[in-house]
């Protein structure tokens, strides 16, 4: 579990799952970025890490191989609700999303931790103002995790 006491927060953050998306957030044309399966490494020691995509550009699989997570290949229609639908089976309350697209809006609400990054891909205004914090790229948001001194100093009133 990651724990975070944000002074202004009612409650603290207790984040015991992690849930991201694949395709403009871990990866960028569908080959995912340097240094995120480290981090990913180091953030599964202490949060349950799943990886969520719609596998737009295929090979998901061997991409993440090696990282310790559960992998969500969605298909069909309704995208942004089957995001949010697996974070509220997870349980909202304990789990921090990583996304960019306009799919990710709901489930980056629905989040007690969001965090939009907007790196090569761009982000989706709509799910900019969804999020908590708003990262440059994904080695900045999963350092926020790695070191919730940095989210502390970002989120407190
Ligand atoms: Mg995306």
């Amino acid at each position: 579990m990651i724990q975070v006491d944000i002074p202004g927060k009612r409650k603290k953050l207790e984040i015991e799952h992690l849930v991201l998306d694949f395709n403009g957030t871990l990866a960028l044309d569908g080959k995912i970025l340097p240094g995120v399966a480290e981090n990913l490494r180091r953030l599964a020691k202490a949060v349950k890490v799943h990886i969520v995509t719609a596998g737009t550009f295929g090979g998901v699989e061997e991409q993440v191989a090696g990282i310790p997570c559960i992998l969500k290949v969605l298909s069909g229609p309704a995208q942004t609700r089957q995001k949010a639908g697996y974070v509220k089976t997870l349980g909202s309350g304990k789990t921090a999303c990583v996304g960019n697209g306009r799919n990710d809006r709901d489930m980056l609400r629905q989040a007690a931790l969001g965090i939009l990054v907007v790196q090569e891909e761009g982000a989706a205004a709509e799910s900019l103002m969804a999020a908590d914090v708003v990262c440059r790229d994904i080695a900045s948001a999963l350092g926020l995790l790695l070191n919730p001194l940095r989210l502390k100093a970002t989120l407190r009133s």
